[in-house]
């Protein structure tokens, strides 16, 4: 394991190094806190041994400054100091110290402590990734393996409010399964949870890495795409619409083409980009409606002269 030593007095540091690679550890030195800091700043170091004494920053106020500050992962601190007194040690611990140990150290008894910040930072780096884990699969829809719609509505948000910030363009694609009902009743539900999970793959492959496509719910999916004006937001869907029907996945209900087809709405911002979140998504949604209406396996684009009412 990669051990910082925030030691002022070279020898203690070099005796301190040379007793923590023989464990076998790999050793950074720094000749105060102020140091340590920056070398925690750069390296991803989960164990820190600082003396308590120390010119520009006391190991007391590093420790202090890694509670308060580190927040991206749990650095195992150890006060080193000479003094041993009691009211030192709950000051030491009170500031966030893990541990201590009293110089001059036994060989022995920091083997043992460290060993101790070993096992509480390993355990801190598997929770650290089993949140993330978590954290990840709480943005993937289960039946496709998609985005869901949690992801989108963070991705939303965040992607609209740069947009508008910076003054790019921005749109949002709303698609909809043509006759879908249709298609679980003549081949059952499980067949239509196939041609869901085909749907989402065939959209995904059609997109540019910088579009992404989201399962907005039941045989829904929304796109995001940034930097896109309404012209090419037009453009995407139309390859979208046709990689759908291109696919040829069977589905003899949705006449005329027997095919399994979709309906996109597009909407974008670019005159009105004062429109709110919700304003653009509604208006992707009435768009949609219109290619539903308009025949269904199609493209339409919400413009300002012909709003309709879903
Ligand atoms: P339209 O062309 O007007 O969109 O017709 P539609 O039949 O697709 O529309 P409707 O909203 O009436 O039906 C949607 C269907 O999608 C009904 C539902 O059974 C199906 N569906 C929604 N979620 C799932 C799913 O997770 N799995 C399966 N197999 N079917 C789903
Ligand atoms: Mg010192
Ligand atoms: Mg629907
Ligand atoms: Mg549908």
């Amino acid at each position: 394991m990669r051990i910082l030593i925030a030691e002022d007095e070279p020898i203690s540091r070099k005796l301190l190094a040379a007793a923590l690679k023989k464990m076998g550890h790999d050793v950074v030195g720094a000749e105060n806190g102020r140091a340590a800091w920056e070398t925690l700043q750069r390296e991803d170091i989960r164990l820190v041994i600082a003396d308590w004494e120390m010119p520009e920053m006391t190991g007391l106020e590093l420790v202090r400054k890694l509670r308060e500050e580190a927040a991206d992962r749990y650095i195992y601190a150890i006060l080193l100091t000479s003094r041993g007194l009691k009211q030192d040690i709950v000051l030491g611990l009170e500031a966030g110290a893990d541990d201590y140990v009293t110089k001059p150290f036994d060989r022995d008894e920091l083997m043992v402590r460290i060993k101790a910040g070993e096992r509480v930072t390993r355990l801190e780096a598997e929770l650290a990734e089993r949140n993330e884990q978590l954290r990840r699969m709480a943005l993937v829809d289960g039946l496709t393996g998609i985005a869901n719609r949690r992801s989108f509505d963070e991705d939303f948000s965040r992607q609209r409010e740069h947009a508008k910030r910076f003054s790019r363009a921005f749109s949002v694609v709303m698609i909809d399964i043509d006759h879908f009902k249709l298609y679980n009743d003549s081949l059952g539900h499980e067949a239509g949870d196939g041609a869901l999970r085909a749907v989402a793959q065939l959209l995904a492959g059609a997109l540019r890495v910088s579009d992404k496509v989201y399962r907005y719910g039941g045989e829904e999916f929304v796109c995001i795409l940034p930097e896109t004006d309404a012209q090419g937001a037009v453009v995407v869907a139309e390859r979208l619409r046709g990689a759908i029907e291109g696919a040829k996945i069977p589905h003899a209900g949705n006449k005329p083409s027997g095919v399994v087809t979709i309906s996109v709405g597009v909407a974008s911002h670019g005159a009105d980009a004062a429109a709110g979140d919700e304003e653009l998504l509604s208006r992707a949604d009435q768009a949609l409606y219109v290619a539903k209406s308009g025949g269904r396996n199609r493209v339409a684009a919400w413009s300002a002269e012909s709003p309709v009412r879903s």
